[in-house]
């Protein structure tokens, strides 16, 4: 599934019939009349550049405009409107020249009185006085029984009766800035609304619609911003939320229906002999869970429809060993595999322990990595000449395995470690990966590779299907036998120095340590709050606590091979203390460092702490692990946070937590996992609408995969501008 393409699934689509209008979904918002520079840049800030994304700003909430209504109606609901003569009014200076000043008046009609109330509005003194027919609006509380306005909005009346009464309203309110009002948002959709309306494209037949009660897109839209009736924004928006859910589906199922139709994966061999020699090959027995998994990925690579799975299992689980089997798979099936790690290290670490698993074996590994060969060097040519040859059977290597020069006699399976980002770009690329005179079979069909995507982010149900809906997805529950627990700690920063002279005992006991800090030093920190780096929280820890032992600090600013170093120093305990950013987040394994410090813990996502904690508690020497998160929660939602670290290790339990706290746009965090996939509908609470969408997609699919119908033509056109070809769609004009 690919985010951006999600995230656009609201978008309105421009039509081509409107090329002689004058305004257009893709118009820059500065063509907009009273938009000029200064505003046209205040709402970039808020990510509003075209009318369409104008279009899809939604209000946030709405406040209810009464009708102009007699002052003994008032009520203290919402806000209302009312008209009248001022009777009495007078200022009132702030106390001693501190606090606020006061502009008091007194509003009557037919005898009703409202008390008004501005603060800080001494310039009223000139503008409202006792005689003067206006109309307020405003929220009414009520004050020792009488209603009163606090900072109402005002407009002089000619006379009393001059003005026709106000209507009963929604006011819509949007996400705003400071100097970009809600009102002025709403102004100008209210403005450019309507002259686009008719440019917005309908991905659904009106049949559809109506079977199902909903809106065309073009009245949603305007049901959400211009409501005529106070059930309107709910219904517009359902199907703005539909919509983006459908689409979302859409892409699901028909990716799901080209791997299965247009594209073919060699079956590999499978039975008793290899099964037990295989498992011969792993230094331990595997757990029922590991096993049960083994068996899904057996099952799928036994077909000819490339497989397409996700493996989850939370830090530890064991999901390398289950790599590792299916790896084995293709090589007992005399072709080969790839095993694709985010990291130099991880990388090395993979090689390291796979090549321990299979020494002895008849089974030809290589590492490509820069440190281990550098593109374009000798070194390199003949480890690609290998690769292509077929005389290398499993490789590992970093993102450097995509590279151009790669190509590979018969990959038959790839392994892709600890991903975020799932892109079905790299999926694709991976396909050309094969002798390219081969990469068709006779049939049509396109060759390709067996896919197996492993993460330790535990992803909650609810989002995987979301989400990663084109994966089947399995999950390696429980960790292996022997694992050691560990106790989590939050403190204050005030106590850091008792946590590190604790550790030092424990260092001295012959354990290690690792402590994370977000930043590498001090430059470009603009936050009030000074972070500690990891540059300076190295020297310190050096000279202040652990003079007698080694402390090194790793960070993404080194060159791979320093950093290769610092790890080797620290995995064959000649550094005791690891100072790092989160690089060392995923994969890391050194079985003998048995604590982990995370200073300003605050600042980081529950499942980045979750991960982080994984890297202790590994090693079978039965000494206790210990993370300490030393924190300074400003916030009741990151004091929530640390606790629910605390309180248990179960992943999933933790996702679902982080997924409650942060929503769904924050639980990846944007920087490391492209936009959030959903910008209208939430999950968990329209999973309704989510699973409707979802059966729904999967009918359209069955009767009509590749959207040829007359009714779905401008469906099809949608999702091609959404997914481009990846879908398998032809474009037919
Ligand atoms: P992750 O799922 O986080 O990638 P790893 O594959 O790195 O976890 O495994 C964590 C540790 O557990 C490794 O040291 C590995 O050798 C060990 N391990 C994995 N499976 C088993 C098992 N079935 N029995 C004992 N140890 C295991
Ligand atoms: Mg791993």
């Amino acid at each position: 599934m690919r985010y951006d393409a999600a995230s656009m699934s609201d978008q309105p689509h421009a039509s081509e019939a409107s090329a002689d209008a004058t305004l257009k979904l893709t118009s820059p918002l500065s063509e907009l009349p009273g938009v000029g520079k200064r505003r046209a840049q205040i709402l970039r800030r808020l990510e509003l550049e075209t009318l369409a994304d104008l279009i899809r700003h939604l209000p946030m909430r709405y406040e209810k405009e009464l009708a102009e209504g007699d002052i003994d109606q008032l009520s203290t609901e919402g806000i209302a409107s009312v008209r009248g003569v001022i009777a009495a009014s007078r200022f009132v200076p702030a106390y001693g020249g501190r606090g606020k000043s006061r502009f008091e008046a007194t509003l009557v009609n037919q005898g009703q009185r409202l008390s008004l109330t501005w603060f800080n509005a001494g310039y009223l003194q000139d503008k409202i006085h006792p005689g003067l027919p206006i109309r307020v609006q405003g929220q009414v509380k009520l004050f020792q029984g009488y209603p009163q306005m606090i900072n109402p909005k005002w407009e002089a009346l000619e006379a009393l009766e001059a003005a026709p009464a106000r209507e009963e309203a929604l006011r819509p309110v949007y996400p705003a800035a400071e100097d970009m009002p809600s009102t002025m948002i709403h102004k100008l959709i209210a403005e450019a609304l309507p002259k686009v309306l008719d440019q917005l494209v309908d991905p659904l037949p009106a049949d559809y619609l109506r079977e199902r009660e909903m809106p065309s897109l073009a009245d949603a839209y305007r049901m959400v911003h211009l409501p005529a009736h106070e059930d309107e924004p709910a219904f517009g928006r359902r199907r703005l939320k539909y919509n983006e859910l459908l689409l979302l589906q859409m892409g699901i199922v028909l990716k799901r229906h080209y791997n299965q139709t247009r594209l073919i994966a060699p079956k590999l061999k499978w039975n008793e002999a290899v099964d037990q020699h295989i498992r011969q090959r792993l230094p331990f027995a595997l757990t029922e869970s590991q096993l049960h998994v083994t068996r899904q990925i057996a099952a799928d690579l036994q077909r000819d429809e490339p497989m397409n799975r996700l493996l989850q299992g939370d830090v530890g689980a064991g999901k390398t060993a289950v790599a590792v089997y299916a790896l084995l798979m293709a090589v007992a099936d005399r072709r080969q595999g790839a095993l694709m790690a985010p990291t130099e290290i991880l990388a090395e670490q993979h090689f390291q322990s796979i090549s321990r698993m299979l020494a002895g074996a008849n089974v030809r590994l290589a590492l490509m990595t820069s440190g281990q060969s550098k593109p374009g060097s000798a070194q390199r040519k003949a480890l690609l000449d290998q690769i292509a040859q077929g005389q290398v059977d499993i490789v590992v290597g970093t993102q450097a395995l995509l590279g151009e020069a790669v190509q590979f006699k018969d990959l038959a399976l790839v392994v892709v470690d600890e991903q975020h980002r799932f892109g079905v770009a790299q999926r694709a690329a991976f396909r050309e990966k094969n002798d390219p005179s081969q990469a068709e079979h006779h049939d049509g069909r396109l060759r390709s590779p067996h896919y197996l995507v492993m993460t330790a982010t535990p992803i909650p149900r609810t989002l995987s299907l979301t989400i990663f809906g084109d994966l089947d997805v399995s999950i390696i529950t429980g960790l292996p036998p022997g694992r050691q627990p560990i106790i989590t700690r939050v403190v204050g920063p005030e106590k850091s120095d008792d946590v590190y002279r604790y550790i030092t005992g424990r260092v001295a006991q012959g354990e290690q340590a690792y402590v994370v800090l977000p930043t590498i030093d001090e430059s470009g920190q603009e936050q009030a709050v000074q972070l500690k780096s990891v540059l300076a929280h190295e020297k310190l820890l050096q000279d202040k606590f652990f003079q007698g032992y080694k402390v090194e600090a790793i960070h993404g600013r080194l060159k791979p091979a320093d950093r290769d170093a610092i790890m080797n120093r620290f995995r064959s305990n000649q550094t005791q203390v690891l100072v790092a950013t989160t690089i060392i987040e995923v994969g890391v394994d050194v079985p003998n460092a048995t604590i982990m410090v995370i200073e300003h813990a605050e600042r980081f996502g529950l499942a980045q702490l979750h991960q982080l904690r994984g890297r202790v508690g590994r090693g079978d020497h039965g000494r206790k692990s210990l993370c300490v998160l030393i924190g300074d929660p400003t916030s009741e939602e990151s004091a929530k946070r640390l606790e629910a670290m605390a309180a248990t290790r179960d992943g999933f339990k933790i996702a679902e937590v982080d997924l409650e706290i942060r929503g769904m746009g924050e639980f990846f965090g944007t920087r490391q996992h492209g936009a959030a996939p959903l910008r209208v509908a939430r999950i968990p609470e329209d999973m309704d609408l989510l699973q409707m969408a979802k059966r729904d997609a999967e009918a359209l699919v069955a009767r009509d995969a590749e959207l040829a119908l007359p009714e779905h033509a401008r469906l099809r056109r949608v999702l091609l501008q959404q997914y481009g070809q990846s879908l398998g769609l032809v474009d037919v004009g």
